[in-house]
Parts: structure tokens; C-alpha cells; sequence
């Protein structure tokens, strides 16, 4: 389903002219799912449609996807994106570089596995997306309960679609749709998945599935040298939408940092909410460290720095 609402529509046409409007990470966050549709649409389709619709597209397309998720939500996803973005990406190109591209090459794989099998869900196809390595399996149970998603139905464009894509309910509306409308749904199911999730990681099950990625340090360790490779917890610095993006907690030096990959970087921080780090640690409380005994002291040919 989740396939077909974006292979079968403007696959073809370029990045650059169907987010003509957007900035260019914006741009990049919005088309790295559909880059990965892309890829696994079939090929024959997006050539085909290459030639026909990419002229449609530049001057279509643009409009409508700069308006609804983009005009509202969007605006302010920008202002977030240039606020966040640019400390984690001087980050990622400076010293961590190799660990940055590390994990660059992790998720890559993590992506390559989730994509065989044309029975993926679409949860599990948005969780193995690179960048979304933060985010864990929502159970379909959890999300079939009206009261889990009681008050999101006002804060999510084209919920209903939203709803059943992330379901892989078949919708009768998805043939009717233009790629730009399939577009916008599956920006809502993005943002209705994250709105999702972060009160599926306070429940006891969605802990648990926290806690497995918490051991496979999924969520980086501390780049703090004395914090001895301490594994992260995701947090976010605001439980609104589109106000910052994630950061990676240390519990040990109880400090926040931007992700190392500069795809997790882009991803909302009320996804994870401020909450949940802090409420992980009480739930798992051997989990939590003990505060670092070393700091570092700067010097001078070997001597400490006088501090008036
Ligand atoms: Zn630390």
C-alpha cells in the first residue's frame, strides 16, 4: 500500500522540480522516504512516467506542495530545520566524520534489510528508513485503539489516509488521488507515526521495545570522552511539534547532543517528547549510571589554568 501510494504517482518525475519551493533540507527530508520508494518501485514505471510527468510536475506540483502540510507545518519545519541542522551537520563534518559515516553505512544496511519481502509493513518500511533508526515498532494493536489516539485527529492533515497508510489499510481514495495529494499523506502519516510513537515509548510495551534498541545502541553513545562510550537516549527539547529536532540524553553527564547522523538530525524532537529518557530511567532504574568520576582539565605546558 504504502508502495503503491507513491511508485505508481510521479515516481519519475526529479526531486528538484517536485520541491521546487521547499528549502533544500526540507527538500532532503521530505524525499529521502521517496527516495527509498523510488527504489524499490518498479523501474520500468518511473521512466515511463519520467518523461510524461516531470513537465506536469515543475509547475503543478510545487504549488500544492508548498500549501496544506507545507504551507502550515512546513514554514515553521524550515525555520526549524536551519535553527537545528546546521550545528549537526558542521558537527558531522568535522572531527566525527568516520563515525559519522559509520553509521551513514549502518543504516544503509538496517535500510537494505527492511525493504526485501513485499509483505513489509509500512511500520516497519518507515522504521528501517536511514535516519529513522530512533524510532521503534509501534504494535498494530496499540495504534488500533481509538483512545491511544485520542486529540490527534486535529493536529494531523488527511488523518483518516494518514491512519490507514501507517495501518496498510487499503484505501478505495488511494487511486484517486494525485502523487502530490499521495505526497502529502505520506508526510501526515510521518508526522501522525511520530505523534503516535511518542505516547507508545511512555507505555510499558513501547519501553520495552525502547529498551531493546537501548542495548543495540541504536541511539549512539555519548561522544563526551569521559563518559566512556555511555549509550544515548533520544529526547527531545520540546513536546510541540516543529520546534526542535531530537537530541541523543547522556545519562551519565545528563547533558544532550545532536544525533551523529545528520538524518536523525532532521527528525522532530516531539517524536520522542522531553519525558521520555528520564521516564526510561526510573522504569529501568539500574540502567542509570553512575555520574563520571573524571572531568577533563585543561593545561598549559602541563600546567592547570588559572581561573580568576
Ligand atoms: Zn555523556
Amino acid at each position: 500500500m504504502h508502495r503503491d501510494s507513491r511508485g505508481g504517482g510521479g515516481g519519475g518525475a526529479s526531486k528538484s522540480e517536485i520541491m521546487g519551493g521547499l528549502s533544500s533540507l526540507d527538500r532532503k527530508r521530505i524525499n529521502d522516504p521517496l527516495d527509498k520508494h523510488l527504489e524499490k518501485s518498479s523501474p520500468s514505471t518511473s521512466r515511463v512516467l519520467k518523461d510524461k510527468s516531470s513537465a506536469v510536475l515543475a509547475t503543478a506540483a510545487v504549488p500544492s506542495t508548498s500549501a496544506g502540510i507545507g504551507g502550515a507545518a512546513g514554514k515553521s519545519h524550515q525555520r526549524l530545520d536551519h535553527r537545528d541542522t546546521r550545528s549537526s551537520s558542521t558537527l558531522t563534518t568535522n572531527k566525527i566524520k568516520a563515525s559519522d559515516d559509520e553509521s551513514v553505512t549502518d543504516s544503509e544496511e538496517s535500510d537494505v534489510s527492511g525493504s526485501d519481502g513485499d509483505d513489509t509493513s509500512w511500520i516497519s518500511w518507515f522504521c528501517n528508513l536511514r535516519g529513522n533508526e530512533f524510532f521503534c515498532e509501534v504494535d498494530d494493536e496499540y495504534i488500533q485503539d481509538d483512545f491511544n489516539l485520542c486529540g490527534l485527529s486535529s493536529q494531523v492533515p488527511y488523518y483518516d489516509y494518514a491512519l490507514d497508510l501507517i495501518l496498510d489499510v487499503e484505501s478505495s481514495h488511494s487511486d484517486m488521488f494525485t502523487e502530490e495529494q499521495n505526497e502529502l499523506v505520506e508526510s501526515a502519516a510521518e508526522m501522525l507515526y511520530g505523534l503516535i510513537h511518542v505516547r507508545y515509548i511512555s507505555t510499558t510495551k513501547g519501553m520495552a521495545a525502547m529498551l531493546e534498541k537501548y542495548k543495540n545502541f541504536d541511539f549512539g553513545r555519548c561522544p563526551r570522552v569521559y563518559c566512556c562510550g555511555q549509550p544515548c537516549l533520544p529526547v527531545g527539547q520540546s513536546d510541540i511539534p516543529r520546534s526542535s529536532t531530537v537530541k541523543a540524553y547522556c545519562a551519565k553527564c545528563e547533558d544532550i547532543y545532536y544525533p551523529r547522523s545528520k538524518y536523525q538530525g532532521n527528525i522532530d524532537g516531539a517524536y520522542f517528547g522531553t519525558t521520555f529518557p528520564h521516564l526510561f530511567l526510573m522504569t529501568y532504574g539500574h540502567l542509570k549510571p553512575q555520574k563520571p568520576a573524571q572531568g577533563y582539565v585543561p593545561r598549559v605546558f602541563g600546567f592547570k589554568l588559572h581561573r580568576p
